[in-house]
């Protein structure tokens, strides 16, 4: 049997002790029911090997060659299949996560990946320079930003990189600076901390500073980075929907030169982006903040901090007097990816904040919800907060506008 399927094409271990499992148990693997669309986008089919459950995934897309999605596997062959799965994906597509698990326990072994290398570490000193390096690369590539995502991902074995660029390197990459057209420049290294120390940032983007400020404890902060944040495609992450609200935009540099894209644009799906094979981001840019201007950035966790957000709301707006001129909404953790609900937008533009406003925008912000029911909030759960924090979230940008 086989299922069309895209570059993210990937296969997936429910662990590195399930493969373990997998490859001592000599039985007969049945698929159990048909492969499952889901709402990520991604076929699932699951096998069964006692109480083991195994999960093949990959990404529906009718325009992308055939992946071979068998009914079941059998014997001894278990482990071989998977094996030779993880090396065709990884031969075809550069990655996929059931052979980042076989490579760590390759790595552990040997020191050497399954395709029998070493991780390079890299220390380009110029984007260019990153981004040839990354588009060279035929294995799992990863740069290396602040590192609070990707050392966690590496050291639990979730990610093993065959080329690791390190970008803190290149000239510029911790600066902040002034654009000519007012706005702001955050190199791609720039930590939390640095962040929270730039007074005239904070004057201008509080509620960006702010979603960054909450990420993690104090030694995260010395390291987490807007770009790191984004790049790391978490429907969850904190800064991602305040950049958004405030319209901002990455630089990126690729083998194809350099362009410049817009902060909502970047996301692609839990742990993916949309830059293409070789781009790397050099900056955030944060647009001119202007006159009357404010923003907020709120999340709900069940904690009081070091916690993933269940739900996260930026709003940055303008006003005139008592009105609101333009806005911008985004949610966080409430869909495959951080959603810019534009109807949330036009739902306080025109209006001075009052409780028919708001009471739109919170409807806005409900209807363009898709969130997962899981331990940490149900889809009700999830969809009402949306509404509960966008609301907030405006009144402090509202507030903010107008001090
Ligand atoms: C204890 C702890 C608490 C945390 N709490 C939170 C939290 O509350 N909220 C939250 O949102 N996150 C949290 N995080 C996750 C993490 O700290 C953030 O996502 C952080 O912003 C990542 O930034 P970084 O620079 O460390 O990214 P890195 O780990 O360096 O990189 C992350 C990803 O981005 C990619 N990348 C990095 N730089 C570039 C570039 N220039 N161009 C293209 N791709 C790039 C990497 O390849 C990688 O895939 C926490 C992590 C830890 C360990």
């Amino acid at each position: 049997m086989h299922l069309p399927c895209n570059g993210r094409c990937c296969a997936v271990g429910v662990g590195k002790e399930i493969l373990r499992s997998v490859q001592a148990v000599p039985e007969r693997i049945e698929a159990t029911g048909m492969p499952k669309r889901q709402r990520s986008g991604f076929v699932c089919r699951e096998f069964r090997l006692g109480s083991t459950c195994l999960q093949i995934h990959c990404r529906f897309s009718a325009s992308r060659p055939w992946l071979p999605f068998p009914d079941s596997v059998t014997g001894c062959a278990v482990a071989q299949w998977l094996r030779d799965t993880a090396f065709a994906l990884v031969r075809r597509f550069g990655t996929c996560q059931l052979s980042r698990v076989l490579d760590a326990l390759q790595r552990r072994r040997t020191g050497r990946s399954i395709r029998g290398e070493k991780m390079r570490y890299h220390t380009p000193s110029c984007f260019e320079d990153a981004s040839a390096i990354a588009a060279a690369a035929t294995g799992v590539t990863r740069f290396l930003a602040g590192g609070t995502d990707v050392l966690v991902q590496l050291r639990s074995d979730l990610v093993t990189p065959d080329d690791l660029i390190d970008i803190k390197q290149i000239a510029g990459v911790r600066d902040i600076t002034r654009r000519d057209d007012g706005g702001w420049r955050i190199g791609a290294a720039v930590s939390g901390a640095e962040l929270a120390e730039h007074e005239a940032l904070i004057a201008e983007w509080p509620g960006v500073v702010e979603a960054l400020e909450l990420i993690g404890s104090t030694q995260i902060q010395a390291r987490c980075t807007l770009t790191g944040n984004l790049c790391n495609g978490s429907p969850a992450a904190d800064s991602v929907p305040a950049m958004i609200a405030a319209g901002a935009t990455v630089s990126v540099v690729g083998p194809e030169g350099a362009r410049e894209i817009a902060v909502e644009d970047v996301p692609a799906g839990p742990g993916m982006t949309s830059l293409r094979l070789g781009e790397v981001v050099s900056a955030v840019n944060l647009p001119p903040r202007g006159e009357g201007g404010g923003d907020a950035y709120l999340r709900f966790i069940p904690r009081t901090e070091m916690d993933i957000a269940v739900v996260g709301a930026g709003v940055s707006l303008s006003r005139e007097g008592e009105t609101v001129t333009a806005a911008r909404v985004a949610l966080g953790a409430v869909a495959p990816t951080v959603l810019l609900v534009e109807e949330a937008g036009a739902a306080l533009t025109g209006s001075t904040l009052d409780d028919t406003a708001l009471a739109e925008l919170a409807r806005a912000a409900e209807a363009a919800c898709r969130p997962i029911s899981d331990k940490r909030g149900t889809v009700e759960f999830r969809t009402h907060v949306a509404g509960v924090l966008a609301r907030r979230a405006a009144r402090i940008a509202y507030d903010r506008a107008g001090a």
